[in-house]
């Protein structure tokens, strides 16, 4: 049983740890692009709303246990 609790908490420092180095995920709507693209004109489109055109998007670890950096990967 102490093994178990040992291994978890490595798995948790490495998760942390890796948060730190990777804060930021690609948008799930717009593929990393920040691009929405109209579907009748197809050269037409906007900014993703959902991550402000930069195709950013903060992890859902990093928003829990730091706070979030804003979609922009930048801790302060
Ligand atoms: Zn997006």
């Amino acid at each position: 049983m102490a093994a178990l609790i040992v291994i978890a908490l490595i798995a948790g420092a490495g998760y942390l740890v890796s948060l730190r180095i990777h804060p930021l995920r690609r948008c799930p709507v717009c593929k990393m692009t920040g691009r929405h693209f109209g579907s009748v004109y197809k050269g037409s489109y906007r900014k993703c709303r959902a991550c402000g055109g930069t195709g950013r998007k903060d992890r859902l670890g990093v928003k829990v246990f730091f706070g979030g950096t804003n979609d922009t990967g930048i801790y302060r």
